[in-house]
């Protein structure tokens, strides 16, 4: 006889299935909690499933079991944990974490199932030098809340909690800690009003009009600086970015000097939370790590900080950066990693709570959509709750500008939605965009946040994988071709993902109901490097042929309606060494490498000019699908392959009145036909420009092999 699959539900019913139904006898179970024997009321059953209603309620404190002659199973708690019953009883609306003041410091902490809790204050960071904490007990309010009031100075301790559950006793961070000691593996109590660099009341971050105004520049703190011709002193450190003019050996402008010149307006970091003492020790940072593999959400990383022991160093040197890049004219935006904790058990969620912060399958199993081990259960009101605390947090304390979700299609419609009300709350220029992938994840098709549902998201972007794959070529298939790079037949994908990839009825194409909505990239940290990719599918073409598919594929993102999106040091056609996944491959594959942009310099200066048009130009930065569907108008009877479009009208409020741009991906001259009128040519495969760099008459322009032509006229 075998007992599977026992679930408590809710607080009254409990199912499990049993294997031998013929001499299962249903008089001999028993349902234990704790030292108590549960009444049963009645039971049904189902094939060979029983569903059990009791007559006293659950205790969580206590284990359940499902008794039968020498059998004894233990019911998974996780289904019970997400009913609607529970987070109605549970759901704790107080702030968390610590409050500290000179006088006294206020620790708050939320686990229903603990049977203790005790605060331990300790004088050093480490773990390892066994030192004895100071022991204080706190008192359990309701709503599973834990509180305690500690009336001394406690800044520069250190605290840990020690929570008895499940007749276990574990020693945890505090998930809600805003400070942290050296590896992250003690809370760190600090005055947070000393963190804040002179003036950053007054720091304050450039205004966009609309979401379309921005171009996101993806960069990490490590590779932008670490390469030993950057010019810059902190390398691989937050402070190397508040170096404001430093050059390389060739006199060319690296770091934060590059990114000016070349003109982004949004800089999206890769994980700058704490991730785990296991990925990259912060005493001796020599190991690489991407660092999506999160440990303390609230605290930024400390091998990004010259000085990891002090937990002060790491809060004051990341807001000094994001001073910096703010006063230099730059937003900033952050990378979460909500959806997914570095490890499945030895974590601060499962020691404090065991059950509750992650997803799980019916039969106990965790749900793995992330495939890193576990998915975090958003929909559950504590998580959701931990989620936008964490995101108001950084906005509120460290002014971040924009979120950038990774694996948004893990989390649920609600909390997603919630974020952005809250964010809208603060300001409502904060950007929230993500990966809107659908994974497969213990969660309803249509309760995630992903592309799917993008209606149901409003004002949440999400990465366009249909423009990517239709320019460049599948990310899967290492030799598949796009549209820039030689494949044919892609026209009308391409024109639909040119007018922000609204969804059309009619033509069954289309995913978005908004150009806000979607993130125009061909490439980002996954996956080959656009070069890599180019260099990989098109082998046999000559260096400037790859050159020239390079910048038509960005020309077409930076001249397309949506967020136009970078991967740093694709404007020096970056590569990886044909590394499709460098996570924890070396500085010598991640690192920007400045001597690369003396070599591209031509590409960075396409790259450059053509993000100033963008920016001088609100044609091409249209915020509503109605203006896109009255201003961006086609051209028919282009030769096979290319695409001509023209933005008619002053669109949305251009200078220009028509702007036509029109893209060759073939490899021979094509002669086109135009509108007759006198067209200003400003951009070739070679240049780009603001004034006219020839005036071309009449109805008939030439197109260049592999490129994109734009015109203006004003007449
Ligand atoms: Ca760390």
């Amino acid at each position: 006889m075998t007992i599977y699959n026992v679930v408590a539900m809710n607080f009254n019913k409990v199912h499990f299935m049993v294997d031998d139904l013929l001499n299962f006898k249903i008089h001999r179970f028993i349902i234990k909690n704790g030292d108590d024997i549960l009444k049963i009321n009645h039971y049904e059953v189902f094939e060979n499933k029983f569903t059990i209603l009791l007559n006293s309620t659950i205790n969580i404190k206590e284990e359940c079991f499902v008794i039968y002659e020498d059998l004894k199973v233990k019911a998974n708690y996780s289904t019970l944990f997400s009913s609607k019953e529970f987070n109605y009883k549970y759901y704790c609306d107080s702030d968390l974490g610590y409050k500290y003041t000179k006088d006294n410091t206020i620790f708050k902490v939320w686990s229903p199932a603990a049977k203790n809790i005790s605060l331990l204050i300790y004088k050093e960071s480490e773990p390892s030098l066994n030192e004895k904490p100071e022991i204080i007990k706190t008192e359990e309010l309701s709503n599973g809340l834990w509180y305690c009031d500690v009336q001394s100075d406690l800044d520069g301790y250190y605290y840990t909690y020690e929570v008895t559950v499940y007749n276990k006793c574990y020693e945890a961070v505090d998930p809600y800690t805003t400070a942290i000691g050296v590896n992250g593996l003690r809370g760190a109590i600090i005055n947070l009003n000393k963190t804040n660099p002179d003036n950053w009341k007054d720091d304050t971050s450039p205004r966009l009009k609309s979401f379309t105004d921005a171009i996101i520049y993806e960069t990490n703190i490590r590779d932008i600086s670490i390469h030993h011709n950057s010019g810059v002193k902190n390398k691989g450190k937050f402070m190397g970015l508040t170096e404001e003019t430093t050059f390389s050996d060739k006199n060319i402008c690296t770091v934060l000097s590059h990114i000016k010149e070349l003109g982004i307006t949004h800089i999206q970091f890769m994980p700058i939370f704490d991730f785990s003492h296991k990925s990259i020790d912060e005493k001796n940072p020599t190991k690489y790590n991407w660092g999506y593999d999160p440990q303390n959400y609230n605290v930024p990383e400390g091998s990004y900080s010259t000085n990891p022991f002090s937990p002060y160093c790491r809060i004051y040197e990341l807001k000094l950066m994001i001073m910096k890049l703010h006063k230099n004219g730059f937003c900033v935006n952050m990378d979460v990693v909500f959806n997914h904790l570095w490890h499945h058990v030895d974590n601060n969620f499962q020691k404090i709570f065991p059950g509750y912060y992650f997803r799980y399958y019916e039969d106990g199993s965790m749900s793995n959509g992330s495939g890193c081990s576990n998915d975090t259960a958003s929909e559950n009101l504590m998580m959701r709750k931990f989620i936008v605390d964490s995101v108001k947090f950084w906005s509120k304390e460290y002014h971040i500008d924009g979120f950038r979700f990774d694996l948004m299609g893990l989390h649920d419609i609600e909390t997603m939605n919630s974020i952005r009300k809250e964010l809208d709350n603060i300001d409502s220029n904060i950007m929230l965009y993500g990966e809107g992938w659908n994974l497969n994840t213990a969660l309803d098709d249509d309760n995630k946040a992903c592309i799917k549902n993008s209606l149901k998201l409003p004002k949440i972007g999400h990465f366009n994988d249909v423009i990517r794959d239709t320019i460049k070529g599948n990310i899967f298939i290492p030799n598949d071709k796009g549209y820039a790079t030689g494949k044919s037949d892609l026209e009308s994908l391409l024109k639909n993902c040119i007018a922000a990839s609204i969804k059309n009825e009619k033509s069954n194409m289309g995913i978005f109901y908004n150009p806000c909505e979607t993130i125009n990239y061909v490439s980002c940290h996954d996956n080959y490097t656009l070069w890599d990719k180019i260099c990989v599918s098109c082998e046999n073409e000559s260096l400037e042929n790859k050159k020239y598919m390079h910048k038509l594929c960005n020309g077409i993102i930076l001249t397309s309606q949506g967020i136009a999106f970078l991967h740093s040091g694709v404007e020096f056609c970056r590569t990886k060494n044909m590394i499709e996944n460098s996570f924890t491959s070396l500085d010598n594959i991640n690192w920007i490498d400045w001597d690369r942009k003396a070599l591209f310099i031509d590409v960075f200066q396409y790259y450059k000019d053509l993000i100033n048009l963008r920016k001088s130009h609100s044609a091409f930065r249209m915020s509503k699908k109605e203006d896109i569907s009255s201003h961006l108008l086609f051209l028919s009877n282009m030769p096979k392959n290319v695409v001509a479009f023209i933005l008619k009208d002053h669109a949305n409020g251009d200078s220009w009145k028509n702007i036509l741009i029109i893209y060759n991906p073939n490899k021979n001259v094509e002669m086109v036909n135009i509108p007759y009128t006198s067209w200003n040519l400003v951009g070739t495969r070679d240049k780009i420009s603001q004034l006219p760099l020839e005036i071309i008459e009449g109805d008939k322009v030439q197109l260049a092999p592999i490129s994109m032509t734009i015109l203006y006229c004003n007449d």
